[in-house]
């Protein structure tokens, strides 16, 4: 067969060659991860150097030199979120079994933006939406599209949410014929995502309400009622309300029942952020928390997050899909593809902001068959389980002050022994010393973790979303922040005012 000679194919025996030398390299690296510190040592400058200053090649290089030079570079100068012992953000470890579906998702290439190109993917993908609303507790009739991340899931709703609320031409003639301003209601833990949405979708971050969290962290709902009415005197139109399942500094979980009464009562659209914390809604001891998730027009998760899907999986979650299709699909000529769900056929190009897609439920779909609910159980009440431990042990240590504990998200400050400095000053040193605290250990190493501020507190946050910590991780984790917390106050103390 006549073949055009060219310098991307790779032969059979080639790509067996390099592909399984990759695996082997891979497969050392898993086994080996938790004896690497979790992070580079090296500055960006330090980095810089090692890649080296080079121009744009002219001229290839053989893919197995490449993969064998570039496995090097990447698995020595990583942070790797893997580790049994980083905590930091909201970064989980990855499913191994999404690193194999990428590579067979990549192999295929299919294109998941329209039905056509993409047959099997995208039941697929109609498949692991629907395992998704099981998993988290609602009707398996919401749809939904999956999107990059938490971000995505939230702006791919709060567009949503506008075209069901807004007044009826808004498509048409956009912000501008709109009277009365559109706001959305959140509380002030709220992730930042919420201030992008409303620059990025002109309505200007002003028209966002933050309203204040009561004692425990949640939005005080009887503020968000009065702040909906005053808006509504005003002249404005309120349009959405968001409830967060898991807060990122703390984990807190709002009073959603209540939020969905409020939202129903005044014809607003009830969306909720569940970026981290909703898939502890499969637990049954803690369904009660999720009370009302039920009634959300539209729900964000992130698979990237407590699912352990390598990045990049997000989720946005719908009650009626048909709001998806209302505010993103449109028909250009040059698409000849079928409009309607009969005979089976969805393009998800019509679900969202994308158009060309990537197949990111594969490796989503994959790890909910190889876990399975039972395991996600299992492992989600784990890590809930080990940050309860690392509370207890912060607790019972002299030096450290367990702060807050929620789902899988622990705080807690460093504090040394006979600290002769009082009140108000005592609070400003403590503050420096964990801010510094925390920026030593997540250069050491050792551990991985980042920080909130929880009631002006500057404190040291760990969750836990990551299937290789163990209890062994923990107790090593308390000695090594007590340790480092030791040195860093020496150095405060010792530096020249
Ligand atoms: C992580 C997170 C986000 C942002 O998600 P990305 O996947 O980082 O884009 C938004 N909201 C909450 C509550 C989160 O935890």
């Amino acid at each position: 067969m006549e073949k055009r000679d060219n310098s991307i194919e790779i032969n059979k025996a080639e790509f067996q060659k390099i592909g399984y030398k990759l695996i082997d390299t891979i497969s050392e690296f898993l086994v080996d991860i938790s004896d690497k510190p979790v992070t580079t040592s090296k500055s960006p400058k330090e980095l810089q150097k090692i890649l080296g200053n080079l121009s744009l090649p002219e001229n290839g290089t053989s893919a197995e030199a490449l993969l064998e030079s570039t496995s090097k570079l990447v698995l020595d100068h990583s942070l790797f979120n893997g580790h049994p012992k980083f905590f930091g953000f909201i970064t989980s470890s990855a499913a191994p079994i999404g690193a194999l579906a990428d590579l067979l998702a990549s192999s295929v290439n299919a294109n998941v933006g329209g039905q056509i190109l993409s047959p099997i993917a995208t039941e697929i993908e109609k498949q692991t939406i629907k395992w998704l609303a099981e998993f988290i507790g609602v009707s398996s009739n919401y749809g939904g599209v999956l999107v990059s991340g938490g971000n995505m899931a939230n702006f791919t709703a709060f567009l949503a949410a506008r075209t069901a609320k807004a007044p009826k031409k808004i498509k048409e003639e956009g912000l501008s014929n709109s009277n009365n301003k559109l706001i959305t209601y959140c509380s002030k833990s709220t992730h930042t995502w919420i201030d992008k949405a409303a620059i990025l979708f002109g309505h200007g971050s002003n028209s966002v309400r933050w309203i204040p969290t009561d004692a425990s962290n949640k939005m005080d709902n009887e503020v968000l009622e009065q702040t909906i009415k005053d808006d509504l005197k005003q002249g404005h139109q309120p349009f959405m309300v968001v409830g967060t399942a898991g807060d990122v500094s703390t984990g807190v979980i709002d009073n959603l029942e209540t939020i969905a009464t409020i939202s129903k009562k005044y014809n607003l659209w009830f969306h909720i952020d569940g970026a981290y914390g909703i898939p502890a809604a499969i637990i049954p001891e803690l369904k009660v928390l999720f009370k009302g998730v039920k009634e959300a027009d539209s729900i964000a998760l992130d698979p990237h997050k407590w699912l352990y899907s390598p990045l990049e999986a997000g989720c946005t979650l719908v009650k009626n899909p048909k709001h998806l299709i209302d505010t993103y699909s449109s028909h250009p000529e040059y698409y000849n593809f079928s409009l309607t769900e009969e005979g089976g056929s969805l393009n998800y190009f019509e679900y969202g902001l994308q158009n060309s897609r990537g197949f990111r439920a594969l490796k989503v779909w994959l790890a909910l068959q190889q876990i399975g609910s039972n395991g996600y159980i299992k492992l989600i009440r784990e890590d809930i389980e080990l940050s309860k431990y690392f509370y207890a042990l912060a607790a019972q240590h002299n030096e450290l002050e367990p702060i807050t504990q929620n789902l899988s998200i622990t705080t807690l400050r460093y504090i040394p022994e006979n600290l002769a400095i009082k009140d108000e000053q005592k609070e400003t040193y403590l503050n420096n010393l964990n801010e510094e605290l925390v920026t030593v250990l997540q250069g050491g190493g050792e551990l991985f973790l980042s920080n909130a501020i929880v009631a002006k507190k500057y404190c040291l946050r760990t969750c836990i979303v990551n299937f290789r910590t163990t209890k062994k991780d923990i107790e090593e984790c308390i000695t090594i922040i007590v340790n480092q917390g030791r040195k860093t106050h020496q150095k405060l103390l010792d530096k020249p005012l």
